[in-house]
């Protein structure tokens, strides 16, 4: 891969860390249900302990030869309340892990989807896909019960400290250089957990980038016979992700190794040290015994803390990865200061006017737009030409402020895009983008995603105008019918008329249609101009033209080359005063007729 620029270079710097605070802030809100959960837990655990207390006394019971029948009622129920208490309590706290995950998934989700257009150029889907699915996921357990577990185990060894302290203070100050050793340890570790798993999540997200690129051009990739390449680099990715995955492993093992050994090692020291008291008097064989048997019990909490930490690291790691959605720049709402909001009440033909605009798509990329001026208002047809890369899909972008103007102004109904609240501003426009893109679902959800209350008299009429009454009656399901990933299953020609009939839906004030460059067939071609037309009639309608048919229809025609508006005119004008449009009629245009 040749990623060369900064942004993706961004994206593929070593993950940094997340402070431990952003998880408390996502568990925060489901403490009650964490809490309640890790108390029932922690009851179902006591209860287990009464448990042998119990069954000691059915044993006296029975050498008493007294009635069994009480004791072993009070054994069935102690059984029974503690089993229900160990399965209930874990069972909320993964319900509160479950809620954590929902919240940090609404987030993201809400994220996502409201991204800026020029975030999501640079984003890759597969890698977002990963993010919201597999590293939300690895919070569920950190936010339930790892820190459940953590705080159990902390206040155990916490008390066994202070015993330990209180039983005898030289043997105390043998154990706890061990557990400064321990400590220092962990803090060297406990952080390239975090990295490591940092670096297996965006290794998995790298393979879903992968897959999803495969996906969105799969024809291609089997036409070009490019399927054992395409697998070649998912096997690298996968195999990429198993590595950083042992490697996260082995410093989690080497967390319980360095865990494990300093507690061993403390245990020999306190038996050498402690022996030597005993046999010089200065301390009880029992207070020894006592002390081993205290370290002995700490093993479990410890382990479990350290195991509970690596986990943290893990949780905080996909945090971090989680994060870096959630602060990446999602969409102005649009100025409140608009002025005044006249333009909301308009109806009839929107006014759009670019005023010597200039723009480029990143700070580190070259000008597209060169101080860009024309207007166009009222009702018909004003068609954009010129060579490819002039500049003139990007012309729409900039009034569906997609992206803003780097100088100069576009304005809609003579407010400038940026003034608009950005709903109202995209709520007048139909945008039929250059290759009319049809999303998975069925040719209903397709329509009505643009007009979510339109009527079904609505649906039909817009079905009409862009001539698709015959395939909605070809399709066995008719309009809810599935038209495949990204359309698959329609022509070329359907797509683009299902996607004229989705803007249509909106009932646009300024229908904004970018031809496909493909050529349509002949049928295709004359509906589609003559549902053209018919929208021309009624709004302004711009069109991105490549066919003459189009241009000569048009009444107003906008030649750029290179950023700039090299002519306006009609056909006619432009023929005769423009030498660059005669060259596109007689070649490019002219290719249709
Ligand atoms: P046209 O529609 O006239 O063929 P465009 O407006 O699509 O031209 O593109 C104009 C220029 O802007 C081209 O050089 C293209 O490479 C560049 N461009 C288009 N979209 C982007 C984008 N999202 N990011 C960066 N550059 C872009
Ligand atoms: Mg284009």
């Amino acid at each position: 891969m040749t990623d060369t620029t900064p942004a993706t270079e961004a994206a593929h710097e070593a993950p940094a860390r997340a402070p431990i605070s952003r998880l408390w802030a996502y568990a925060r809100q489901h403490l009650r249900l964490l809490i309640i959960g890790g108390a029932l837990s922690f009851a179902g655990g006591i209860v287990g302990l009464v448990q042998p207390l119990i069954a000691m006394d059915v044993i006296d019971t029975l050498s008493n030869s007294e009635s069994l029948t009480r004791p072993l009622l009070y054994l069935g129920a102690v059984v029974i309340v503690g089993g229900a208490l160990s399965a209930l309590g874990p069972y909320l706290m993964q319900i509160a892990g479950q809620d954590v995950v929902l919240t940090v998934r609404k987030q993201l989700i809400g994220r996502l989807v409201r991204l800026q257009v020029a975030e999501v150029d640079r984003l890759k889907p597969g890698d977002l896909v990963s993010r919201l699915s597999s590293d939300t996921n690895l919070l569920r357990t950190v936010a339930s019960t790892t820190v459940i577990g953590g705080v159990t185990d902390s206040f155990m060894i916490l008390g066994g400290i202070a015993l330990m302290a209180w039983l005898d203070p030289v043997l105390f100050g043998t154990t706890m250089a061990m557990v400064v050793f321990v400590t220092v340890m962990m803090v060297f570790i406990l952080p390239r957990i975090q990295r490591a798993t940092g670096d297996s999540q965006k290794a998995l997200g790298d393979m879903g980038s992968l897959l999803e690129r495969v996906f969105s051009a799969f024809r291609t990739v089997k036409a070009s016979g490019a399927e054992d390449y395409e697998i070649g680099r998912l096997e690298a990715a996968a195999t990429t992700a198993r590595d950083k995955g042992v490697k996260a492993s082995l410093w989690e093992a080497l967390a319980g190794v360095a865990a494990f050994l300093p507690v061993n090692i403390a245990f020999l020291m306190v038996l050498g040290v402690g022996g030597a008291r005993v046999a010089s008097g200065a301390m009880e064989v029992g207070t020894l015994i006592g002390f081993l048997l205290l370290l002995f019990y700490l093993m479990g909490p410890i382990n479990g803390l350290v195991a509970s930490l690596s986990q943290l690291q893990t949780g905080l790691a996909a945090i971090h990865r989680v994060e870096e959605v959630a602060n990446l720049d999602s969409e102005a709402a649009g100025s409140e200061a608009a002025q005044g909001e006249p333009h909301m009440a308009a109806s009839g033909p929107a006014q759009v006017a670019f005023e010597d605009v200039t723009f480029r798509y990143a700070e580190d990329l070259p000008f597209v737009h060169h101080g860009v001026t024309f207007a166009s208002s009222g009702r018909g047809l004003t068609a954009l030409v010129g060579p490819s890369g002039a500049g003139k899909t990007t012309v729409f972008s900039l009034i569906e402020r997609f992206y803003p103007a780097t100088t100069g102004r576009v304005t809609v109904d003579g407010v400038d895009v940026r003034d608009w609240p950005l709903e109202d501003l995209r709520g007048l426009i139909g945008y039929v983008e250059q290759d009319a893109p049809v999303l998975d679902g069925s040719l209903r959800e397709n329509l009505v995603m643009a007009a979510q209350d339109a009527t079904e008299a609505e649906i039909e009429d817009v079905v009409k105008t862009a001539r698709l009454t015959e395939l909605v009656e070809k399709l066995p399901e008719g309009l809810d019918s599935r038209i495949g990933y990204r359309g698959t299953t329609l022509s070329g020609g359907e797509r683009q008329r299902v996607a004229i009939a989705r803007a249509l839906l909106r009932k646009p004030r300024l229908l904004l249609l970018d031809e496909a460059t493909s050529q349509l067939d002949a049928a295709n071609e004359a509906s589609l101009k003559q549902v053209m037309l018919d929208a021309a009639e009624r709004t302004n309608v711009i069109v991105v033209a490549h066919r003459l048919s189009t241009v000569t229809s048009a009444d107003q025609i906008v030649v750029f080359d290179a950023g700039l508006v090299r002519a306006v005119g009609t056909h006619a004008e432009l023929v005769a005063k423009d030498d660059l449009y005669r060259d596109l009629a007689a070649s490019q245009l002219l290719t249709a007729a």
